[in-house]
Parts: structure tokens; C-alpha cells; sequence
């Protein structure tokens, strides 16, 4: 059973059909990319799934829930997590303290829990341990702002796991990120719970052949295809579309 499902969607900016009837399912556990060209509908199918975006016609459903309606917030609280954007993170706080801020949001999503949250042991530990766990531990407790940028891109991924998502989408991780350094973000994916279905939106076909068990092809709004990475590989259609074979 798919734990993120959407049925015939559609949206439509103006008269242009950016997704047109796409069906498509993350099974539990999944490590699923998703690709396509420049234009091909990918961040809008996301925006559509994350509810930042209400399709014109289809369902989305979460674990068999329609969360079609919901808005983004109430779909994170049900454990569909998309990675925060650079832009997002607070560059003024320290990683430890982003971290600390999220499990308070988890905690009690009402009130300002920050700052009990700062002085609880548990919640301390837990920030620490993902911290470690992403590479993070060295620069913890510096300004975010004076990371790296290949750190932050991992602060990003730790955010978004401090949520405890079921289904955790990330949006282009390794996007700017020099070669050198993509490894240190393929190796923190590869480190996600499996428990965690994960669905990677990236333009990097060797970080998505090396991450992926299924990978679903979406063309003008509308998906191509969907198959192993070998069956991706091999197909004509695939290869016309990103070589114009
Ligand atoms: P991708 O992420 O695969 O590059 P997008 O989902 O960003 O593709 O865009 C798909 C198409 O929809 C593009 O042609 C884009 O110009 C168009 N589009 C996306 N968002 C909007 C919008 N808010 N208004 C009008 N057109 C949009």
C-alpha cells in the first residue's frame, strides 16, 4: 500500500496544464526520486502534495487519509515533511537551537515551547543525537549563518527529521552544493530511518541513481513513466526526452 498517494491530479495556471492527470504512489519505505526537465511540472506536483498548492481535480491521500483540504501545516503534523529551503532556516540561530525549535514546534505545535524545550534534557539529547547523526555535531553552536553552505543544505534535512516524518520530500538537497561535496548529502540520505519513505526531487542523475530503488519520469505536467532505475536507464523514451535522441 502506497503511504502517499495522489489520484488524477490536475492544476492549471491559467489556460497552461502545468499537472495534467497525474496519478502516482510512495510506497512505505520507499526510495523514490522523482525527475523530469526543466519545466516538466516536478516543484508543482510537490507544492500540490505539501498543500501549498490545492489541485483543480484529484485526491491526495496520506496513509488513506484525503488530505486534499488540509493545509500544509496540518499535513506536516500528520508526517508529511518537506525539506525547509535554505531561505528558511533562522541564520541568526545556532543549529542546536533550529533543532531545539522544531522538536518544541512537535511538541506543542500551539505555544512557545522554545525555551523550556532549550532546558529539557531529553529534547537536548534527541537534538544532539541528529545532529551527530548529519554531520552537524562540529558546528552546532555556531551562527547557521556562518556555515558552509553544504552544512546547511544537511541542516536543512535535520530540520525536516526533527518533524518525525512518515513521508519526507527533498526538494533538490544537493542543488548548489560543489561535486565535491555531494557525497557528505547522498551519505545523509542513505543514513534516514527506513521507516521514512523518502521521495528526492533532484536534477543530479548520478545522486538519483545511486539513491533510488524507483524513479517516476514526469513530462510536460504529465509522467512518462515509472520503473527501477535499470528500466529508467534503458528506456527510449527516457533517453528522447533528456538527449532529444
Ligand atoms: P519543474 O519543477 O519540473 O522545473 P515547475 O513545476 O516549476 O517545473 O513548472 C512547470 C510549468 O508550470 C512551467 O512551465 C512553469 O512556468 C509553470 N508554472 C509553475 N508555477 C506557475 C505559476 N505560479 N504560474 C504560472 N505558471 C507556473
Amino acid at each position: 500500500m502506497s503511504v502517499l498517494e495522489a489520484k488524477g491530479l490536475v492544476k492549471r495556471f491559467g489556460g497552461f496544464l502545468a499537472t495534467n492527470d497525474v496519478s502516482i504512489g510512495f510506497a512505505q519505505g520507499a526510495r523514490h526520486a522523482l525527475i523530469g526537465p526543466n519545466g516538466a511540472g516536478k516543484t508543482t506536483l510537490v507544492n500540490l502534495l505539501t498543500g501549498v498548492l490545492r489541485p483543480d481535480v484529484g485526491t491526495i491521500l496520506l496513509e488513506g487519509r484525503d488530505v486534499t483540504g488540509l493545509p500544509p501545516h496540518e499535513r506536516v503534523r500528520l508526517g508529511l515533511v518537506r525539506t525547509f529551503q535554505i531561505n528558511q532556516l533562522f541564520s541568526g540561530l545556532t543549529p542546536l537551537e533550529s533543532i531545539l525549535l522544531a522538536i518544541a514546534q512537535r511538541i506543542d505545535r500551539k505555544g512557545d515551547r522554545w525555551r523550556p524545550v532549550a532546558r529539557d534534557d531529553e529534547a537536548i539529547r534527541e537534538a544532539v543525537e541528529l545532529l551527530t547523526r548529519l554531520d552537524l555535531e562540529s558546528v552546532m553552536t555556531r551562527p547557521t549563518a556562518t556555515l558552509a553552505y553544504g552544512k546547511r543544505r544537511l541542516l536543512e534535512v535535520a530540520l525536516a527529521l526533527a518533524c518525525r516524518p512518515r513521508v519526507l520530500l527533498l526538494d533538490e538537497p544537493a542543488a548548489g552544493v560543489p561535486h565535491g561535496e555531494r557525497d557528505e548529502i547522498l551519505n545523509a540520505i542513505a543514513l534516514l530511518p527506513r521507516e521514512v519513505t523518502v521521495v528526492l526531487i533532484e536534477h543530479d542523475m548520478d545522486l538519483v541513481f545511486r539513491f533510488a530503488e524507483r524513479i517516476s519520469v514526469l513530462v510536460n505536467g504529465a509522467l512518462l513513466m515509472e520503473g527501477t532505475p535499470a528500466e529508467v536507464a534503458a528506456s527510449r523514451k527516457v533517453r528522447e526526452v533528456y538527449l532529444g535522441e
